[in-house]
């Protein structure tokens, strides 16, 4: 086992190196895969939009024959859906937004800028050549890949899968993720508190940010700290799912089996992160599935999960994996005291700036309830009001 200190950066690149995308594919109604990951390029059947369209309700015209504010016939009606003839010479049509520009308008007028008279129009404000028109295949063509392998399938995507006609997708199957948490002192919400005993927050946020990846969660409760206990439930989780994830039972006290049991039943490789909060992260492999350990300590577990855990259940998930997204904000506090290690503080961004909860502390969990996002801070680094800082927002950490 080793005890390597790593960078953040050296701790997600193996990390990510040691994800490999699941084999499994299926096919799914693309009204079922929301946050779903594409396995295949979704190739456009048709071209968007089909036709050359308005964009405003108006009139369509040969701006040449407008010239001078002439009076021109109103030669037919088209509303969205339903295409009208080839426009006479001289004529104007009346037309609505999304409704096909008939052959021969070259223009169409925006109907604030026509006067009417019975059914005749003309121009009474300067236009443009060509304005107001959506064309045929600005959005899409036909035969073009309009989304790729590796994307989750987000709302807009769903709705451009939608807009080639899509029934269907391929993706890559639910990841299946085992979780059960260890330590004697934590209780399910609902029983009872005993002294020295505290309420199980880890599962509730666990499940929480598992859920919102799209995992299948197979939860196995609370262990506890015994190694017969921790053998058998991680044998059985193993057996159960794609990827096993712990919290607490990592460190190196002799309350903590985690480890032990890992080593007896797959292999495992421990690193020190240079971080706060966080430190122990825990990676190996127990039969086929893949093993990550995260801290007990609540907030460590959160930010340890965020930075570490979602890019490779992404990677394992056939995600693309990009770099953290970072925003870089003034800050709106001082940092006088440079920190031995790199620090992701609790913070949200207000009035143009990032604040930060008062208490920095892993062990106070609602500073994580309070943030929206996490400011990283360089070890060694002090940070004066107004100086630039990376904000890394909760949105991007959390989707
Ligand atoms: P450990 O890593 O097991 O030494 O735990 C570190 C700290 O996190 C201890 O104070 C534990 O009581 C706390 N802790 C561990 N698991 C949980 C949990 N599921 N919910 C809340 N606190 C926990
Ligand atoms: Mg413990």
């Amino acid at each position: 086992m080793s005890h390597a200190t790593l960078t953040v950066d050296e701790a997600r690149a193996r990390l990510l190196a040691a994800a490999t995308p699941l084999a499994e594919t299926e096919t799914l109604a693309a009204d079922l895969a929301l946050g779903r990951v594409l396995a295949r390029p979704l190739v456009a059947a048709v071209t968007v939009p089909p036709l050359d369209n308005s964009a405003m309700d108006g009139y369509a015209l040969r701006l040449a024959d407008a010239a001078d504010g002439a009076w021109l016939p109103i030669g037919q009606r088209i509303p969205a859906g339903h295409p009208g003839g080839a426009l006479k010479a001289g004529d104007a049509a009346r037309i609505f937004t999304g409704a096909p520009v008939p052959e021969g308008a070259d223009t169409v007028v925006m109907q604030e800028d026509c006067e009417t008279d019975g059914d005749r129009v003309r121009v009474v404000r300067p236009a443009k050549a060509g304005a107001n028109i959506r064309r045929a295949g600005e959005d899409i063509r036909a035969g073009q890949a309009v989304l790729a392998a590796g994307q989750r399938l987000t709302p807009a995507r769903l709705g451009v899968a939608a807009s080639v006609g899509a029934t269907e997708l391929a993706v890559y199957r639910r990841l299946r993720v085992a979780v059960f948490f260890t330590g004697d002192e934590i209780v399910m919400p609902g029983q009872a508190l005993a002294p020295g005993r505290i309420y199980n927050s880890n599962r509730a946020s666990l499940r929480g940010l598992l859920g919102q990846l799209g995992c299948e969660i197979v939860d196995l409760g609370q262990v506890p700290d015994r190694l017969d206990a921790t053998l058998a439930v991680l044998e059985q989780a193993a057996a159960a799912a794609d990827v096993v994830i712990t919290s607490g039972g990592v460190s190196v006290g002799e309350e903590d089996h985690v480890k032990a049991a890992l080593e007896r039943l797959g292999r495992i490789d421990m690193w020190q992160v240079a971080m706060k909060p966080g430190k122990p992260l825990v990676y190996g492999r127990v039969g086929a599935a893949d093993f990550l350990g995260l801290p007990g300590n609540p907030v460590s577990a959160y930010v340890v999960f965020c930075l570490f855990a979602r890019p490779f259940l992404l990677a394992r998930m056939g995600a693309e994996v990009g770099p953290v997204k970072a925003y870089t904000v003034p800050a709106g506090f001082d940092w006088p005291k440079p920190g031995k290690r790199r620090e992701y503080l609790r913070a949200r961004y207000e009035d143009g700036r990032a604040l930060l909860y008062p208490s920095q502390s892993s062990g106070v969990l609602t500073s994580l309830a309070w943030a929206d996002g996490l400011v990283d801070i360089a070890a060694g680094a002090t940070v004066k009001a107004g100086d630039p800082v990376a904000f890394l927002p909760m949105t991007e950490l959390l989707a």
